[in-house]
């Protein structure tokens, strides 16, 4: 079994990848159960921030570190949240502040002008010098409801109508099929295409 370190203390992101790595002979390790802490995301980009986040995973444990930054990107707000989406509404983590600034913000926009994607960076650096890390990415693409649907997966699930959702929402799809179809899953599979010796 290989250890490797999530950079990240999101549980709704480690029990995904949990999930989508049952099987794959890789243990994943939150930074939070070894003691470390959030590296400042610092990147103005997904794919900076994932590195960034991963490389602190590594130097701070001695392990592998797979980094997730993920976000939604809303086409009628010029891609926001985006980079932000953890702290839309000012505090980190607030899921149900985030989703509700985002209805607001939203509010009078037809459904045919609410296209949005999530997309998903992951890194994975050996080391903290590690000059080739292994970078993943998966978009999944819907629009965003015009009330929250569904209690299943976290952030903005609820707020979420996947194009190839069957008409069902994020949080309202069984959590395995959700991670076969998400950005999370597209990008989990590149990177394990990329491992393959
Ligand atoms: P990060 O920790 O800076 O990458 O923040 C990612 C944020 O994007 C999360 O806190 C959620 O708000 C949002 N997000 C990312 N992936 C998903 C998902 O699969 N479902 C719902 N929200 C997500």
């Amino acid at each position: 079994m290989r250890k490797i370190v999530l950079a990240s203390g999101n549980p709704g992101k480690l029990t995904e990848l949990r999930e989508l790595l049952a099987g794959s002979g890789i243990e994943l390790v939150s930074q939070r159960e070894l003691g470390i802490d959030d590296a400042e995301e610092t990147g103005l980009s997904f794919v900076e921030n994932a590195i960034l986040k991963a490389r602190h995973a590594t130097r701070a444990s001695g392990l592998p570190a797979l980094a997730d930054d993920s976000g939604l990107c809303v086409n009628a707000l010029d891609g926001a949240p985006g980079l932000y989406s953890a702290r839309y509404a000012g505090v980190h983590g607030d899921n149900a502040a985030n989703n509700a600034k985002l209805l607001h913000d939203l509010e009078g926009v037809p459904a045919a002008q609410r296209t949005a994607h999530f997309t998903c960076v992951l890194a994975l650096l050996r080391s903290a010098a590690d000059p080739d890390p292994i970078v993943a990415t998966g978009r999944w693409s819907g629009r965003v409801l015009p009330a929250p649907r569904g209690a299943h997966g976290f952030g903005y699930d609820p707020v979420f109508l996947p194009d190839d959702g069957g008409g069902l929402g994020s949080a309202e799809l069984d959590p395995a099929l959700k991670n076969r179809i998400s950005h999370r899953g597209q990008a989990l599979a590149m990177l394990l295409e990329g491992l393959r010796p």
